[in-house]
Parts: C-alpha cells; sequence; structure tokens
C-alpha cells in the first residue's frame, strides 16, 4: 500500500475550503490518536475543525447532483482537480451553523 500516495491525495478540498469566521483558507490536519481528519482554520476559529470525511462527502454529493458528468466515473485521487474547478470556495461557519458550497 501506498501510504504516501495515499496520505498526499486524500485532502480533496483542501485550497478551496475557507474559514467562515475570519475568511482564512483551512488547512488539512490529523488529529489526535485516532487520526481524525480535519479542516481546520489555523487562527484557531473552528475549534477542533470540521471532519474531513463528512465534508468530502457533502461535497460529493453536491457535484454528483449539479455536474454528475463532471464527477461520474472518475478515480477518488482526482476529485480534488474537479472540485476546484467546480467550486469557488466551502465556506465553514464554526458552531454548527453550516456549509456554503459556492460554484464558480
Ligand atoms: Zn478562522
Amino acid at each position: 500500500m501506498l501510504l504516501t500516495t495515499t496520505a498526499l491525495d486524500e485532502w480533496t478540498l483542501r485550497g478551496i475550503v475557507y474559514c467562515g469566521g475570519c475568511g482564512d483558507l483551512m488547512d488539512g490536519l490529523t488529529r489526535g490518536g485516532t487520526r481524525t481528519r480535519v479542516y481546520a482554520c489555523l487562527r484557531g476559529c473552528c475549534r477542533g475543525g470540521t471532519v474531513a470525511s463528512v465534508l468530502e462527502l457533502m461535497v460529493l454529493t453536491d457535484a454528483r447532483r449539479h455536474s454528475p458528468e463532471l464527477i461520474e466515473g472518475v478515480p477518488e485521487r482526482c476529485h480534488s482537480q474537479v472540485f476546484a474547478d467546480l467550486y469557488r470556495a466551502i465556506v465553514i461557519h464554526a458552531g454548527h451553523r453550516g456549509v456554503d458550497i459556492l460554484p464558480r
């Protein structure tokens, strides 16, 4: 198993996820003993961050609904390119106030 490749490819939303609190780009972090992947604001607006798998599934579902021709059949490792093409920003609002998925 190519762990390094997996690690590089797993952050499919890196570069388009923004903090709704301060507007900064959020980074992908792996948290705690469970190695939970989260997208988090490095300024600390969003205590603990947003669980990456949940957010990625949400965006994938949106892509399938609105642009099925662009996402179906695309290998998971290439999803980041599709997401970057489709979305201007994914904005995370702290305190469970939701997520804005902003198309280009
Ligand atoms: Zn922030």
